[in-house]
């Protein structure tokens, strides 16, 4: 089967013939010009009806978001915009409307708003908006795929259901048998969790990393590519509870290479969407432009989307010591005038997104790749730096978003490892098998974590998490 896509990219191998194409009625103007779409393009196919030759109740029936399968003559098209239309021959209804109901859905032609599009999240996909950000979205995943096998590394699944707290931040879903009217406890009041997961307390993944990490000790480069979940309450535009994780970990590479790697693997990506989703993204273009003319012109986007892109895959990222940050942060106006809701105060603060974007649209103009973070801020598994502050961390930050990229080099240091994880109350015994791989030839190694659905909200100009994945997962909706 021919997919519109197909026909609008390809046509003059079928002009004068006649083909079927099948999809969903976008508007059917003045009985006589359908609007056709399947799915495979922000493009509709523009269908002819020779009213004569039809019968009257298939006219009356071809209604906004009816089905149909549609057997014409492909033609040149005289109207502006489309190289071809279809003169229907035959047109078959394959479901139709419940046109009453139609009118309170986001199917109805007009503009609705996002959060009313959310509400109804399993129509979205029908939308020319949700419709480009999901091809934008597959597309992203596949270079991501794509990027990582060109480049020898393998594709490694981390368990879902694990025992291990990657982060060490209990911001973890717990799993669960227990029936919940009963929980069984033991004589202090505490729950039982030999009772529970064959005996073993469990959660749902915050990060594959730890896992990951042995993976690597044996194969060299893997990556890992899937669900990861944080128990977060934070209801802000830039965390899911429930998100798309993309961990590489590689053997014998130290910071600067990490650094490295993220650099070209995120320009690998925007590029491979840039080349391959060009009616998408011009489309995903000029809503962007529309949607800064309603905003104050302070807050505008200087560049446009597309190019913003291209900005971005064209120069190098800066890269900043979190110290050299901190300075910048301290002496500017911003920081001194008590602009910022969470005022820099000395060296040792965690950066908030606030700080993040000042320092990548306002300061340097530019994405900004920081490292060297004091270690009282990061997670026990990072190399500590000679000076004994700081650990070999990187965080990558894009504007309009912050933190897209988190990662380091690891603590291959076994003694290191054991007193870092003791001063951050991290249980060893809990993670033996993750100490096993500072015993068995341990050696510099390095990885880091990208958030799917940020990457996306980059590459379409989106500025809500929640628009970018299918369903989302948020404190305040798990409705589907
Ligand atoms: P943030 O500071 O934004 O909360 P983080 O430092 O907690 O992020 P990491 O643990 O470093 O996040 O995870 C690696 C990457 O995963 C982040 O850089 C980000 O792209 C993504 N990420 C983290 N938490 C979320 C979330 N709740 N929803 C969506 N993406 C997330
Ligand atoms: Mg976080
Ligand atoms: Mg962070
Ligand atoms: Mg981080």
């Amino acid at each position: 089967k021919q997919t519109i896509k197909d026909l609008l990219t390809d046509y003059k191998k079928v002009l004068h013939h006649d083909i079927t194409v099948y999809g969903w009625v976008r508007a059917f103007r003045s009985n006589r010009f359908i609007a056709l779409n399947d799915g495979s393009t922000i493009n509709n196919l523009q269908v002819v009806v020779d009213f004569e030759n039809f019968d009257e109740n298939i006219i009356k029936n071809i209604n906004t978001a009816a089905s149909l399968k549609v057997t014409g003559e492909v033609v040149e098209s005289q109207g502006a915009g489309q190289t071809v239309e279809l003169i229907a021959k035959k047109i078959t209804i394959l479901g139709d409307n419940f046109t009453e109901e139609l009118q309170s859905t986001i199917l109805q032609p007009k503009k609705h708003s996002l959060e009313k599009l959310r509400e109804q999240a399993h129509l979205r996909f029908r939308t020319n908006l949700f419709g480009a950000v999901f091809r934008v979205r597959s597309a992203v995943s596949f270079a991501i795929h794509q990027y990582f096998n060109q480049n020898q590394f393998f594709y490694i699944n981390t368990p879902i259901v694990t025992g291990a707290d990657a982060e060490g931040a209990g911001e973890m879903f717990g799993v669960t048998n227990f029936d919940l009217n009963n929980i069984p406890r033991n004589e202090e009041g505490e729950i039982d969790y030999t009772q529970d997961f064959f005996g073993r307390k469990t959660n749902l993944t915050v990060s594959g990393q730890l896992e990951g990490e042995t993976a690597a000790m044996g194969l060299g480069r893997i990556y890992t590519f899937g669900p990861t979940f944080r128990a977060e309450n934070s209801n802000t535009t830039r965390h899911l509870a429930e998100f798309w994780m993309i961990e590489p970990e590689v053997a014998f590479n130290n910071l600067e290479d990490n650094i490295d790697l993220a650099e070209d693997f995120l320009k690998y990506v925007i590029n491979y969407c840039l080349e391959n989703c060009k009616d998408d993204l011009e489309f995903l273009d000029k809503r962007f432009e529309e949607e800064q003319k309603t905003k104050p012109e302070k807050e505008r986007a200087k560049e446009g989307l597309i190019e913003k892109l291209q900005n971005v895959v064209a120069k190098r990222f800066k890269r900043v010591s979190y110290t050299e940050a901190i300075d910048i942060l301290l002496n500017s106006k911003e920081n001194k005038k008590g602009k910022f809701a969470y005022p820099i105060e000395a060296w040792g603060a965690d950066l908030q997104s606030e700080h993040e974007r000042f320092l990548v649209e306002k300061h340097f103009e530019s994405p900004v790749v920081l490292f060297d973070y004091p270690k009282d801020i990061k997670a026990f598994y990072m190399k500590l730096n000679e000076d004994n502050k700081t650990v070999a961390a990187m965080d990558v930050l894009f504007p309009g978003i912050g933190e897209i990229i988190g990662g380091s080099e690891r603590e291959a240091r076994l003694d290191v490892l054991k007193q870092k994880m003791e001063e951050m109350h991290v249980d060893e015994h809990e993670l033996w098998w993750y100490l096993d791989t500072r015993k068995f030839g341990s050696v510099p190694h390095a990885g880091f974590g990208l958030g799917l659905e940020r990457l996306v909200l980059f590459v379409t100009g989106m500025t809500n998490i929640r628009d970018v994945i299918p369903f989302p997962r948020t404190p305040k909706s798990a409705e589907f």
